[in-house]
């Protein structure tokens, strides 16, 4: 047993903790989690806890579907809102095959090999998100209108404001579990915030978001709200991005800065910006899986649709936020595409080959995007050489099913899963009869 192994059997003891859940993520970023008691977790550490992985969306085919859950003990916390006495913790695993290599289908494997191939390069990726999601009343019926909790918008002061509550809370939590937070405020649209937790290595960003989502559930239940991670809730209202910041490493130097360039931008840091807008139409359905999603990216309200970059330009897929001189080790870009339902282990995997493809093969960026992209004419926008993002999941998943960058950091089984599982969401969905279609077109 190695020292930090050491470290949780003792905290175990020590902090009366009697369940320990261990979490992992399904393909499309579902948390899932299995209780053992203290006395399995010596087993746990060396073995791993066997599971059928076929029941778990993507994880195993039905053939070889015995599979090993291994706890990280980095990553070990206690659950705050389980109580002090008889408490319960939690700890990431690994997913294994039966014979102790990693699963193929493991998310949280998928990312890791692209770190490794980060590292390969000399690099560590650092990353932070913005969080952002709704907060509902309670509905009686699953198909009742939605009604936030409040009527504020951005950055709002509510005096009183339940918003203040809830993200005190849920704030209070996520630190006493190691995650800190930089900012937090009330967002755009009416019950909606943002939590924005402070920059990590890109695992534990990963594995904070997961927590954040079960944080913030946790909190809504207590107050007695619905919180909602949902791409685009409401036609008509901002949808809920999770825009993540972007930087490479190397050793303590962060990469992305050259003192005296254009906003402070090294080479490298172009180059890694270029990547990601050649390959933005690829990895689309990774950072917006769901049908939902396009809502959002097409909506309008904030939302990117275009392949372009911008110095503060906030209708532009890539943003390269303020240039402080004397803070050249916060050099990063902003990605704005992502949304609030995205499994981040896959999306910040994607993003990453993404960025490091274009400085491996040298990509120029193009010219920045000075105008707002979205009050040009389709003519103006060709003329300038600016291409749309994926307009629907259908879209971008064909543009994915073409994509070998991601093919090869997805890996052979989750790519095939994740292509047949979008296929099947969009064949459901061109099924529907919407209360729009009927509104529209009446009972002609
Ligand atoms: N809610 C917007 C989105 O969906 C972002 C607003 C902001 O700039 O924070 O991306
Ligand atoms: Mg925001
Ligand atoms: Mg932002």
């Amino acid at each position: 047993m190695d020292r930090q192994q050491e470290y949780v059997l003792r905290a175990i003891e020590e902090r009366d903790v009697r369940f320990i859940r261990l979490w992992f993520t399904d393909v499309l970023g579902v948390l899932k989690s299995v209780a053992i008691a203290p006395a399995e977790l010596e087993g746990a550490f060396s073995e791993g806890i066997g599971f059928d992985g076929s029941s778990i969306e993507g994880l195993a085919r039905v053939s070889e579907s015995d599979l090993v859950a291994k706890p990280d003990p980095s990553t070990f916390q206690v659950l705050p809102w389980r109580g002090g006495k008889h408490g319960t913790a939690r700890m990431f695993c690994d997913i294994l095959t039966p014979d102790g290599e990693p699963a193929a289908a493991d998310p949280r494997n998928v990312l890791k090999r692209a770190l490794a191939k980060a590292a390969d390069a000399g690099f560590t990726f650092y990353t932070h998100p913005e969080i952002e999601f709704y907060l509902f009343q309670p509905q009686e019926n699953e198909t009742d209108p939605l009604v936030p909790i409040d009527n504020a918008g951005y950055f709002d002061h509510v005096a009183r404001g339940q918003g203040h509550d809830f993200r005190r809370a849920a704030i209070t939590l996520l630190e006493s579990m190691g995650i800190s937070v930089e900012f937090s405020h009330h967002e755009a649209g009416p019950g909606q915030n943002e939590i924005d937790l402070r920059y990590a290595d890109a695992l534990s960003t990963a594995d904070n978001i997961m927590t954040f989502r079960s944080v913030v559930k946790e909190v809504s239940i207590e107050q007695g709200f619905v919180a909602s991670f949902m791409p685009k809730p409401m036609a008509g209202q901002p949808g809920s991005g999770m825009h993540t910041h972007l930087s490479l490493f190397e050793g303590d130097t962060n990469v992305f800065h050259a003192p005296g360039s254009k906003y402070g931008l090294s080479t490298t840091a172009r180059q890694f910006m270029a990547g990601l807008l050649v390959h933005s139409g690829e990895i689309t359905a990774v950072a917006n899986q769901f049908v939902n999603s396009y809502k959002r990216l097409w909506g309008g309200q904030e939302a990117p649709s275009y392949k372009t970059w911008g110095h503060n330009n906030r209708s532009a897929l890539l943003r390269v936020p303020m240039y402080k001189p004397n803070k050249g080790q916060s050099a990063r870009i902003e990605y704005r595409g992502m949304d609030s339902a995205a499994n981040p282990y896959l999306a910040l995997a994607v993003l990453l080959r993404a960025g490091l493809k274009g400085i491996e093969e040298g990509y120029e960026l193009p010219e920045e995007a000075e105008d707002v992209v979205w009050e040009l004419s389709d003519g103006e926008r060709r003329a300038l050489g600016i291409e749309p993002l994926p307009g629907s999941l259908e879209q971008a998943v064909e543009t994915m099913e073409r994509s070998e960058l991601v093919a090869d950091t997805l890996g052979e089984n989750v790519f095939n899963f994740f292509l047949a599982n979008k296929r099947q969401e969009w064949t459901d969905y061109r099924a529907q009869v919407t209360p729009y279609e009927l509104a529209r077109v009446g009972l002609i």
